[in-house]
């Protein structure tokens, strides 16, 4: 797929001063919860409101959306408050109602994503549309699905696109409920950086205290829009009722937060900076040198034990290296977090190595 300008014209054509803010209920529950919602957040930097009408659950038995009937609801809002509205699509029937009832904005969610059947279903149903079409990065962090399927929908002639990164499971337990994975969202944006990119805070904290900060990261990282649930009485909603904010606390995490310029013009400032991106050139230089020099050290080990026959891994020294160098990075501010990717990584390079020199 080639990067397009055109597929964030409907983006640049709202003309904001602020990022996109896409604002509601995880799901729409009763018409009177979505009326309310969207009474309160007319006047707030919402654009769009959401609210999922069809709801992938985990399981069978959980509350799985009102389905049609919702779309009435989405319809009152618009009369209501003015606002554009959008759902979640999974198949082609959600398709043809949602467009039949006049939604401005469709997304697409995590575990639709990862279906190439299902999105070419979408995409074909969608065929030629006006409207936005936002694609969830799929459920694993995998960068060519999610590019997959943002081509499926381009390819059948929907012209404006986005992208919405809500992190991405994993078996690890850890303090977010869909892992962030900046680095794949980081990637996502060199190689397409007119794809809007809309960042959902809620999936990937499950958390409502964490969503301010992550949100932040995103804005710090260019990010064009965050999709933020929103709820009246986010403790008593009917699905993700950890992670939905109330809409004054929307208020106030759009007040919070610090939108950052792409660049800035003014000389000193390009001084400074371009002085210390010197001195981060050098560094990675030494770096990578330095690895080298490592690797030729773990040539020679490799060496030595393919004359004794000696087993590649040795555990016990492995783990003394790590806990020495979570020490030393500690007192170097490096988290440990950092100290046990890195290591990690270069481990496995010199076992590489090593591999090559014992049975090659
Ligand atoms: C949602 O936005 O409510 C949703 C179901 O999200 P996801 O597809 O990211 O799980
Ligand atoms: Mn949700």
């Amino acid at each position: 797929m080639e990067n397009k300008k055109e597929m964030r014209n409907w983006l640049d054509a709202l003309n904001l001063d602020h990022p996109l803010v896409i604002a509601g209920p995880c799901s729409a529950e009763t018409e009177e919860q979505v009326l309310k919602i969207a009474h309160e957040l007319k006047d707030t930097d919402a654009n769009y409101f959401r609210a999922g009408i069809w709801k992938p659950r985990t399981r069978p038995g959980m509350f799985e959306g009102v389905g049609a009937l919702g779309l009435n609801w989405l319809k009152k809002v618009k009369e209501e408050t003015g606002m554009k509205i959008c759902t979640e699509v999974a198949n082609a029937a959600h398709v043809k109602l949602a467009l039949e009832n006049d939604v401005d904005l469709l997304w697409i969610g995590a575990r639709s994503t990862v279906s190439p059947f299902i999105m070419q279903e979408i995409a074909d149903a969608l065929k030629g549309t006006d409207k936005p079409v936002l694609i969830k990065n799929p459920v694993n962090p995998d960068l060519s699905l999610w590019l997959g399927g943002i081509e499926r929908i381009y390819k059948s002639g929907v012209k404006n696109i986005g992208a919405i990164h809500r992190g991405f499971s994993s078996y690890q337990k850890t303090k977010y409920r869909n892992i962030p994975e900046w680095q794949l969202a980081i990637e996502f944006q060199n190689k397409f950086p007119d794809i809007p990119l809309i960042l959902d805070p809620s999936h990937i904290t499950g958390n409502r205290e964490m969503i301010f900060d992550v949100s932040q990261t995103a804005l710090d990282l260019n990010y064009d829009g965050l999709m933020i649930e929103t709820h009246h009485d986010p403790e008593n909603a009917w699905s993700d009722a950890a992670q939905q904010v109330t809409p004054s606390k929307l208020i106030q995490i759009m007040k919070d937060l610090k939108i950052r310029k792409e660049t800035d013009a003014e000389a000193e400032y390009n001084n400074a900076l371009n002085n210390l991106r010197a001195q981060i050139d050098i560094v990675d230089h030494d770096i990578i040198s330095l690895l080298g020099k490592r690797m030729i050290a773990a040539d020679g080990i490799g060496a030595l034990k393919k004359k004794k026959n000696v087993a590649v891994l040795q555990s016990k020294r492995w783990n003394e290296i790590l806990g020495k160098m979570v020490l030393e990075g500690e007192e170097h501010g490096l988290s440990e977090e950092f100290i046990l990717r890195m290591f990690k990584a270069i481990h496995q390079e010199s076992i590489n190595h090593q591999e090559k020199i014992i049975n090659g």
